[in-house]
């Protein structure tokens, strides 16, 4: 008699032994059944959106995440219904930029929800379902791609204009991994400072992007110079004119540059995006002009480029009967 090792094709769809059957192939199939799920799902989720934009950088600290939550206030601003995922794992602050730390992910029969932000902004973070302020995540790149596959999958992001994504910083296996999970991304906004050092390192990001075969949207310069709120001096803390040099070397559009200000820390701290708080800010008027290009961009793809009901969603949002709020029930990690 033959035994399983050499009768298992590792197909439990037509054995007759898959219900008693305790091998480890059963599990792996049952796995691939569910990632397949996953997949067929994340494909007509992402179907309902209508532009995938990703926020990438070349290494952290250089506002990633506060450019994707500020871009995603503007766009709101500009009436479009706007989603973003968190998929920056290992160091999520996008719910604290948002003033949304605290709340919970909701679910209901179709799936979970992503959480309300201002404006209406569909938001999805690790943060969400981390117990306390000082639990690090500590998984390995596949547990990541698990996390973010079911973000996309298992969310009921409901159709939206825009969804952003915070990628992980750096050009590695999370990054990676993100990128090939979302289909027909419509391209990568690429942050960094000014200094020569972070030229090097956006570089890399521009061609990470372009070897996926992601256009580049544009580079938006942050950090660049500070203006003395006492005497109006303009200090270029680290250099200036990097983002300019490396979008014209590389021949990609410039977005725009960011001042320094603590006022853009100050209002990330408190939750309070800067493009809200100060609309007349240079900072804000910054966004304002990089969501203009941005939709340049996208309706040069032939792509429609109106806001579809994004102001009634402001407004309707809480009786919204896809996104519900503040039931008792939260998704377990
Ligand atoms: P990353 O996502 O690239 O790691 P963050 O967006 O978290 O970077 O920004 C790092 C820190 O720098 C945060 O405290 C943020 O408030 C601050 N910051 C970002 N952009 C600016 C800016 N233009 N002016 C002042 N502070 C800024």
């Amino acid at each position: 008699m033959k035994n399983l090792a050499e009768t298992c094709g590792g197909d439990c769809s037509s054995c007759g032994k898959a219900e008693t059957c305790t091998d480890g192939r059963k599990r792996e199939y049952e796995q691939r059944k569910i990632v397949e799920k996953q997949k067929t799902l994340l494909k007509a989720r992402m179907g309902q959106i209508k532009h995938k934009i990703a926020v990438v950088s070349g290494k952290g600290g250089v506002g990633k995440s506060t450019v994707t939550a500020n871009l995603a206030v503007a766009l709101a601003k500009h009436g479009y219904k706007v989603g973003v995922l968190d998929a920056d794992i290992y160091g999520p602050c996008i719910p604290k930029m948002l003033g949304m730390r605290g709340e919970r992910l909701n679910v209901g029969p179709p799936g979970a929800f992503p959480a309300a932000g201002p404006l209406g902004i569909r938001v999805v973070s690790i943060d969400f379902l981390l117990s306390e302020d000082d639990t690090p995540v500590i998984w390995r790149g596949p547990l990541v791609t698990g996390a973010i596959r079911q973000f996309l999958s298992e969310f009921v992001w409901g159709q939206l204009d825009f969804l952003l994504i915070d990628l992980p910083p750096g050009t590695g296996d999370a990054p990676l991994s993100v990128m090939q999970l979302i289909p027909e991304m419509d391209g990568a906004i690429i942050v960094t400072i000014p200094s020569e050092i972070s030229q090097i390192v956006v570089k890399k990001a521009i061609t990470f992007s372009r070897q996926l075969g992601i256009p580049v949207i544009g580079i938006v310069e942050n950090m660049s110079g500070f203006v003395c709120p006492k005497c109006g001096f303009k200090v270029e803390v680290f250099g200036s004119g990097g983002g300019l040099a490396v979008a014209e070397e590389l021949s990609v559009p410039f977005l725009g540059s960011i001042p320094l200000d603590p006022a853009v820390c100050d209002s990330s701290d408190w939750g309070v995006s800067f493009a809200m708080k100060d609309p007349d800010s240079a900072a804000a008027k910054a966004f304002a002009s990089i969501v203009s290009k941005i939709e340049e961009f996208v309706g040069a793809k032939g792509a429609e480029v109106t806001p579809s009901e994004g102001l009634k969603q402001r407004i309707a949002m809480e009786d919204e009967p896809d996104v519900p709020r503040n039931s008792e029930k939260t998704v377990k990690p």
